[in-house]
């Protein structure tokens, strides 16, 4: 009797402690922007399921009841739960030469956790002023304004149409006159929108990570949190993806910086005073701190978020026969077989670390994260690698048309083998042998005027503008025989943002 109940403790107890799975390593462990992402992975699963230890708080109720009702079963129990434990911190310590511990994690995962998830945004007031609003063109336009503003926070004249001077003076101040190396964006999402008097302002929270070197040249990594708030006179309408996906003259398409007055130096046009295009007025920092190193951890599992039901988007229905109607190419079939192989195309960019192959799949703002975290592992000499990749299910969650840019989200269900390994083949984190299992949200984008592709069933092969192999495609983005940028949807689906499902918004 004795010997069945403690035969069963042992059981209840290993379980607890050897499957509290920490968090895990796919992303690198830590939280999204804190440590990194596995291609797909902008935005690092791992964060999500590190912080609860499942499990634990029933065991240690048990054991302590045994410690002091059969101290003969419940004291060998507690020397070996404890030994475990402590073999396992080891294991994670081992990598990093310091304890990559929970406490160091956790800062980022409850500045994760605790964000309220916003009410969904009221844009009928600025929609009604502006049919032609396109928020995949804004966001565009909001995330080039940001990484170009940090990485020439030292010298910002040159994008006074963009920003106006208590924005400019706050960037400056943020990054205090250091040089930023790297910039990259974790997340951004729109936050807020108030129309009021004679301005609509358009808040987006960006979740990033910079790179500055301090003035003895040692590199310094942030996690930031910010919002800026970009404003726009009521009345002004929406430009097209030329002058949103750069920063050009809004009134001429001109790309020199305007004259001190704010004039255009081709067209005359005052072009920072917001009746043309967004500028940005407010740039509040919310929060920032020295990254830690990679935290890594070992094991697989099921992360965190996997098994929430999908809520497709109201207006889901409605949005795919539209698109079915006026894309020529589109199927519901069609579509789910290209995202599947890019899913298994970008999986296999990332672990063979072929970032040309990446580029051609990707949105710019998409490619400057992973190759920001392929930098990242490489720095630290690991590489994230991914074996026996399965995509198990595909749900459509969103589809939004405007008047330049067809977005569709789909929910990719996944399970692979997912590792990271140092120089010498050693696994340091995630696990070779224990599959993840997790879900993400990818979103698709394609310009609404692109030209049918006829039937492409598996990820691009060829140059969606001249049909040449994608052998010479730039960092850019820009076809190397034809010149045409392929990296903004013009011409065929780009991937433009992947979210873990327990970000996911809607
Ligand atoms: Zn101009
Ligand atoms: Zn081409």
């Amino acid at each position: 009797m004795r010997w069945v109940g403690a035969a069963l403790l042992l059981a209840v107890l290993g379980a607890a402690v050897l499957d509290t799975p920490a968090a895990f390593a796919r992303a690198g462990g830590g939280n999204s922007y804190s440590s990194g992402s596995r291609g797909g992975s902008s935005s690092g699963g791992g964060s999500f399921s590190g912080g609860s230890s499942s499990g634990g708080s029933d065991g240690s109720g048990l054991l302590l009841w045994l410690v002091f009702e059969h101290p003969a079963i419940g004291v060998p129990l507690v020397i070996i739960v404890v030994g475990v434990t402590i073999y396992q911190k080891s294991q994670q310590a081992g990598y990093s030469g310091r304890s990559v511990s929970r406490s160091d994690r956790e800062p980022y995962q409850e500045l994760y956790r605790e964000r309220p998830v916003p009410a969904p945004l009221q844009l009928d007031a600025l929609i009604a002023s502006d049919p032609g609003f396109s928020m995949p063109l804004f966001m565009d336009m909001a995330r080039l304004v940001y990484t170009r503003s940090q990485e020439q926070s030292r010298q910002l004249e040159p994008l006074s149409a963009f920003l106006a001077p208590g924005a400019r003076t706050a960037i400056e101040r943020a990054n205090g006159g250091e040089v930023v190396s790297a910039v990259c964006i974790g997340s951004s999402q729109p936050v807020r929108f108030t129309a009021m008097g004679e301005w609509h302002r358009l808040v987006v929270r960006f979740e990033t990570n910079l790179c500055r070197a301090n003035k003895s040249g040692k590199v310094l990594q942030y996690v930031r949190t910010e919002e800026w708030e970009f404003g726009r006179r009521a009345g002004a309408t929406s430009l097209g993806p030329d002058r949103m996906q750069e920063l050009r003259c809004p009134s001429c398409g001109n790309p020199s910086e305007p004259r001190t007055n704010g004039t255009c130096t081709r067209c005359d046009t005052v072009i920072n005073d917001g009746r043309l295009q967004w500028l940005v007025r407010e740039v509040s920092i919310q929060s920032s701190e020295i990254l830690p190193r990679l935290g890594l951890t070992l094991g697989g599992g099921v992360e965190e978020g996997t098994q929430r039901p999908t809520r497709p988007d109201p207006d889901l229905g409605v949005n795919l026969r539209k698109l079915s109607a006026t894309q020529a190419d589109f199927s519901v079939t069609g579509f789910r077989e290209r995202a599947i192989a890019t899913f298994l195309a970008i999986q296999s960019a990332w672990s063979s670390g072929r970032r040309e192959d990446l580029r051609p799949l990707e949105s710019d703002f998409l490619y400057q994260q992973h190759r920001f975290w392929l930098d990242r592992y490489a720095a630290e000499g690991v590489r994230n690698r991914a074996s026996d990749v399965q995509v198990r299910q595909v749900d459509f969650v969103k589809v939004t048309l405007d008047g330049y840019v067809v977005a569709v989200t789909v929910r990719l269900f996944a399970s692979m083998l997912d590792w990271t390994e140092d120089k010498s083949g050693s696994v340091v984190g995630g696990s070779k042998d224990s599959a993840r299992v997790f879900s993400e949200y990818w979103t698709f984008v394609r310009s609404v005027q692109a030209k049918p592709q006829g039937v492409v069933p598996g990820a691009p092969q060829s140059c969606p503008s001249c049909g040449a192999g994608l052998d010479r495609v730039s960092e850019s983005g820009v076809c190397g025989y034809c010149e045409a940028k392929i990296t903004s949807g013009t011409f065929d689906w780009v991937l433009n943002d992947i979210q873990q499902d327990e970000a996911w918004r809607g």
